[in-house]
């Protein structure tokens, strides 16, 4: 594209970002939707967060994304919070409107856009069990604990994390059902859960342990791994040898992206077009 004395920017804060996917995904989109805006990645450490806030307001970008470890962070130097925002307690999306910067978050109904669209699972009355109670667990349950799931139990290394995260989620939403499970009940849990998201970093690398053994999988569960890269962790293998339904996070990602994006430019992108450019296809 042509870069112009009037091309809107749009861009993304982590530290580290280097190995970021967003930017691929992003100016495809909007380069078919014919938008004169560019996508940006900026490394932003946590001390120069806030000058990097008031950046994007005086420059007149049109919206940002946020990533790790700003999320929470990020909150306190924005105008405004959405409402799902306030429930997820992080901002992963920033929509500059009218002068002010408004903070969202599209990582929980990415997961379930991905879930329900791409998996084809109904979470409602269903068991879930959730591995890890940490940044990303924290959108898909407070997203999922609204789908009228059955129950949800927690398990997380930090066991505090996991009190607050139940505590956090028992705060919005009364009605919820959700327990936090120690190690020892781990595996039993999983044998009957009818979904499970794997929300913790273990399946990263190939030296990773795993979470849960084989035997506790079976046909008719569904097993979610946020981690998309690998393409296929040992514990999607484990589940899939089993015949239960397998998804990684690529879709999550993309529909999160996509979600912001419509935010940015009040269009839907084409997403066939975004998970491409992610493939590097
Ligand atoms: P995070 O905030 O660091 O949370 C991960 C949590 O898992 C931490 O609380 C960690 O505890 C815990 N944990 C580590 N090992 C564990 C184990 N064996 N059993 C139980 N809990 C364990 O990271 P995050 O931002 O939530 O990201 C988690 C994963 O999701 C990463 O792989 C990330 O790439 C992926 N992700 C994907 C998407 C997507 O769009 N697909 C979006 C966001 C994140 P400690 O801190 O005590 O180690």
């Amino acid at each position: 594209m042509v870069i112009k004395s009037d091309t809107k920017l749009i861009c993304l804060l982590g530290h580290p970002v280097k190995h970021s996917k967003s930017p691929l995904m992003q100016n495809k989109a909007l380069e078919i939707a014919g938008e004169d805006a560019v996508y940006l990645v900026f490394d932003v450490l946590p001390e120069k967060l806030k000058e990097s806030i008031e950046g994007i307001k005086a420059m007149g970008f049109k919206g940002a994304n946020v990533t790790i470890p700003h999320k929470e962070e990020v909150m306190k130097y924005l105008d405004e919070l959405t409402k799902e925002a306030e429930n997820i307690g992080a901002v992963n999306t920033i929509v500059a409107k009218d002068g002010k910067l408004i903070g969202d978050n599209t990582d929980g109904q990415g997961f379930v856009l991905s879930l329900m669209n791409e998996g084809g699972f109904d979470p409602r009355d269903k068991k879930v069990l959730m591995l890890g109670a940490g940044g990303a667990a924290k959108a898909v349950a407070v997203k999922l604990s609204f789908e009228g799931i059955k129950s949800m139990a927690i398990y997380e290394i930090d066991k505090e994390k996991a009190d607050k995260l139940r505590e956090h989620i028992k705060a919005i939403n009364k009605e919820s059902e959700i327990e936090v499970i120690s190690k020892n009940e781990l595996e039993n849990r999983a044998s009957v859960a009818d979904l499970i998201v794997n929300c913790t970093p273990v399946g990263m690398k190939d030296s990773d342990p795993e979470l849960l053994s084989e035997s506790v999988f079976f046909e008719g569960q569904f097993v979610f791994d946020l981690i998309y890269n690998p393409e296929k962790t040992k514990l999607l293998q484990n589940a899939e040898k089993k015949g239960a339904k397998i998804l990684n996070g690529l879709g999550m990602l993309v529909f999160q992206g996509a979600l912001a994006f419509e935010k940015w430019t009040g269009k839907k992108p084409d997403t066939k077009a975004m998970f491409k450019a992610i493939k590097g296809e």
